[in-house]
């Protein structure tokens, strides 16, 4: 490998793609533009998961051979249309928008498309891409989730778990990442009261659609206030950690053999 190699896949040329091999993972993040509350920009979501990306394709980039796609800056954020500045795309372009990239992606010799995910809004659309792409281009299709439960923290206990939006974590995250983007003076708790039916709560049985302004006056669902950099930057280390093993579990993925089928 030559200093120039940046593990950028858009920094290659034309000529060098042929250096991806069928064990080589792509990275796609995805991320999203819209409200954060009144103390963190639009594009949180986006430069968290562009951090995280960056982060872990330093570390273990040679070893897995990982290589960064140009992030998907717009997600599904349709939830939260109704504050100013939020820039979605509709379910619909964005699993096309995925069709169209991932048909690219399976001209060249890599195989292994993960999607890695910056914003919860995003997920169930991902989800039904990841099938989608597996069954027209025949990629193995992965989804990561690295900011879902990223572990213990004081702080996002006492959001009861309902640290939803512009909480404790994604705070502490831009307080460590971007602390110049941060305006704590802004920061205001808001969290909405528990047990909405039963079941028919969040984390229960019954799932049920919302949009930002059922729940939120402010935009931020949780507790921003106690947020630290401190916190931030153990966050990270674990986010990208884990991102990193989750990687390496992609890399070494097979479907395991049919019953009947010889290897
Ligand atoms: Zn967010």
């Amino acid at each position: 490998m030559t200093d120039r190699m940046s593990r950028r896949f858009a920094d290659l040329a034309t000529t060098e793609v042929e250096r991806l091999d069928d064990r080589s993972v792509l990275l796609l993040p995805v991320g999203a533009v819209e409200q954060h509350g009144p103390h963190l920009p639009l594009a949180t979501d986006l430069l968290l998961v562009d951090a995280v990306c960056d982060a872990v394709v330093a570390a273990r980039g040679d070893e897995l051979d990982l290589w960064r796609l140009p992030s998907l800056a717009y997600g599904r954020s349709i939830e939260h249309v109704s504050s100013a500045g939020t820039l979605t795309l509709s379910t619909s372009t964005l699993l096309t928008v995925l069709d169209e990239l991932a048909a690219g992606v399976a001209a060249t010799p890599a195989r292994r498309l993960a999607l890695v995910n910056g914003h919860g809004g995003n997920t169930p659309a991902l989800l039904a891409a990841a099938r989608d792409l597996r069954l027209r281009h025949g990629l193995l299709t992965f989804v990561l989730r690295p900011f879902a439960a990223p572990g213990p923290s004081e702080g996002a206990e006492r959001e009861a778990g309902l640290g939803l939006h512009a909480g404790h974590v994604e705070t502490s995250l831009m307080l460590h990442t971007r602390p110049d983007l941060v305006r704590m003076e802004l920061a205001e708790r808001e969290i909405p009261r528990q047990g909405f039916a039963g079941e028919a709560s969040f984390g229960g049985r019954v799932a049920f659609g919302w949009l930002s302004q059922d729940l939120t006056d402010s935009g931020v669902v949780g507790d921003p206030t106690g947020a630290t950099a401190d916190e931030g930057a153990k966050l990270f280390d674990r986010i990208v950690g884990r991102l990193g093993d989750d990687l390496a579990d992609v890399r070494a993925f097979a479907f395991p053999p049919r019953a009947g089928e010889q290897r």
